[in-house]
């Protein structure tokens, strides 16, 4: 089980912050963020020193992503980029959770963390789910889905069934 804690951060925090990364970079009124144009180009100009790998499947294993912040490193899976690039919903989601990543975490925000026995870690202290938090909320934001179907975010913001009913339940 994950052993690391992240300061905390509540989903309105993620929310507004993902908010002003969409108004700083023109995303804000998009239903469908192209998050791989994002991560090539744009990422590129927010964080001048960002590093993206495309990684062979051979050479990763099992992971799709992962993220060396403090490095402003981003390396994804061969076999996942190129089905983002094809638009497939959860390998979208898998790009914008590393991008929560690096956004949200480095290595003084997390410490590793030794649970007492019988506590559990909060969600909102919880690094994955922060990053899930912030991908679900970059590709389909709340203030733009809000009053929307889950058939029609799926569609329109190119996520999963089980993302759009997330956001649309959190919305
Ligand atoms: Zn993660």
């Amino acid at each position: 089980m994950n052993s690391y804690k992240a300061y905390p951060i509540s989903r309105n925090n993620i929310k507004n912050f993902v908010h002003k990364i969409k108004e700083i970079t023109g995303f804000e009124n998009d239903l469908y963020f192209p998050v791989v144009h994002f991560l090539e180009h744009v990422l590129p100009i927010l964080v001048p020193d960002f590093c993206l790998e495309i990684v062979p499947k051979n050479m990763m294993g099992s992971k799709h992503g992962e993220t060396f912040p403090n490095k402003n490193l981003i390396r994804i899976r061969e076999d996942i980029y190129l089905r983002a690039c094809n638009g497939e919903g959860r390998d979208r989601l898998t790009i914008a959770h590393e991008i929560g990543h690096l956004f949200l975490h480095d290595n003084d925000s997390i410490a590793l963390c030794r649970l007492e026995p019988g506590e559990s870690i909060k969600p909102y202290e919880d690094p994955e789910w922060q990053a899930d938090c912030f991908g679900g909320e970059l590709l389909a934001s709340s203030y733009l889905i809000k009053n929307l179907s889950v058939e029609t975010i799926m569609n329109s913001c190119g996520v999963t069934r089980n993302a759009a009913t997330v956001q649309k339940r959190n919305a």
